[in-house]
Parts: structure tokens; C-alpha cells; sequence
């Protein structure tokens, strides 16, 4: 009897510890389905495919998940960050994957279609915006999701901090890959900590097939879980390994 309440306990002391509530937010949605890939992939199956990865590896982890924006009905970012709220999130983490300035795209055709590609960029990046009430700490999951995606042995792309319109991000943190990008909806207009990963570059030919990887997909998810682990929004399990600055 006695044991018999002791794993109550325990039961319930792992629930308390467990109980953080992560909103995994896939980017963009149908009628508006963001960049074009390079082989001709909306953006948004990419987003909805790694935030399905993202969202079990963090449950198996017993965190509780909020998925948002994954019928792809969201048409309204502003619901994006309040739906999060509204579900109890303690984190918002907006999944999308990359492209370039459009004067870097160069047609190509692939099976008969008239596509755009690019290989001047490639790599992860992760923003964080200064408008969000709670910087510092989207500032740290940030760069620790950025740490465990490099000790993964990818790199981030930088860039974003370069542009010809001369409309560039500044670096929070250019080790791991952390832009400043102050007017995002859904992180400006969040009251939780957010970060918003692209995960790759889709319109660059040999990033876009590695990224449609259950491999990377499941490596990006490992990070995700690792970093989210390290900055204190969930209690762990994250099975990638860190690595500090
Ligand atoms: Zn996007």
C-alpha cells in the first residue's frame, strides 16, 4: 500500500515536472502555401511535414503539444499566437523552411516543369523578435536550438544578414544561427516566448532533398527537443547532444 502511494507520488511529481505545453505552428497555409521549392514543393507540405516530426518527438518526450495551423485553414497570423495562448502553450515554435531574394533565382526545368532554384544559400536560421515581451528567453531557446542542430553537423545560413535592397537581419546570436527579426505576427504579437525556424533552404536543389529526409526531419526534431530541453521550457529527454558556444 504503501509503495502503491509512493508511485502515486512519483506519478504525479513527473506530471508537475512534465507539464509544459509547447505550440508547434506550421507556416503559412493552402490558399497562400509560402516559397516554392525547387523540385515544386509548396513550402507548407515541408512545414506540416517536420512539424508532424517535431510534435511526436516532443510528445515522446511527455511534453504536451499544440498543434497550429496544420489543416491549413490559418489564413490569419494574428490567430496564430492567440490560439497558442489560448491552449495553454508555455512556447511557440513557428516551423518553415527557407528561400532567397527573388533575384537570386535562376529557372531550371525538372520533368517537364519551368522552375526556380538556387545553391547561394543553404542551411538553418532561427528569429526571434525584440517586440516579444519575453526576448531573453526566446533569445536562449533559440541558440540552444541553434547549438544542437550544429552539433548535429548542420549549418546555419547566413544569408539574411546580407540583402541587395540593403533590408538585412542583425545577428542575436551568428554562432547558432539567431536573427533578429522584430516584426514577425506571430512572435511580436505572442505574450510567450516563440522562435520561428526555417529549417532549410528548399529552393536550393541538394538542401531540399536532404530536407525531405525522414533523416533530417527526425535530426531537426531531435534538436528542437534537445534545445527546448536546455533553455528550460520542457524538463528534457532531448536525446541530441549539446554543445555550448
Ligand atoms: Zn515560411
Amino acid at each position: 500500500m504503501r509503495r502503491r502511494l509512493l508511485l502515486a507520488a512519483l506519478a504525479a511529481l513527473a506530471t508537475t515536472a512534465q507539464a509544459a505545453t509547447v505550440a508547434v505552428d506550421v507556416g503559412h497555409f493552402l490558399d497562400k502555401p509560402g516559397a516554392t521549392s525547387a523540385y515544386g514543393v509548396p513550402e507548407f507540405e515541408y512545414n506540416h511535414s517536420l512539424a508532424a516530426v517535431i510534435a511526436a518527438r516532443l510528445a515522446a518526450d511527455g511534453v504536451a503539444v499544440r498543434l497550429i495551423g496544420h489543416r491549413g485553414e490559418m489564413a490569419d497570423l494574428h490567430a496564430r499566437p492567440r490560439e497558442a495562448e489560448e491552449g495553454g502553450a508555455d512556447f511557440l515554435l513557428s516551423v518553415h523552411h527557407d528561400s532567397v531574394k527573388a533575384h537570386l533565382l535562376e529557372p531550371w526545368t525538372w520533368r517537364g516543369r519551368e522552375l526556380l532554384h538556387s545553391e547561394a544559400a543553404s542551411g538553418f536560421s532561427l528569429f526571434v523578435s525584440r517586440r516579444n515581451p519575453q526576448l531573453a528567453q526566446s533569445l536562449a531557446c533559440a541558440s540552444a536550438i541553434g547549438a544542437a542542430l550544429r552539433a548535429a553537423g548542420l549549418r546555419p545560413t547566413p544569408h539574411h544578414g546580407v540583402s541587395a535592397e540593403g533590408v538585412s537581419r542583425p545577428w542575436a546570436d551568428e554562432v547558432n544561427g539567431v536573427y533578429y527579426y522584430d516584426n514577425l505576427v506571430v512572435l511580436k504579437y505572442s505574450r510567450l516566448p516563440g522562435v520561428l525556424l526555417e529549417a532549410g533552404v528548399i529552393v536550393n536543389r541538394d538542401e531540399e532533398r536532404a530536407l525531405a529526409t525522414p533523416a533530417r526531419r527526425a535530426l531537426t526534431a531531435d534538436a528542437v527537443a534537445a534545445g527546448l530541453a536546455a533553455c528550460g521550457v520542457t524538463s528534457g529527454g532531448g536525446s541530441a547532444k549539446m554543445q555550448p558556444n
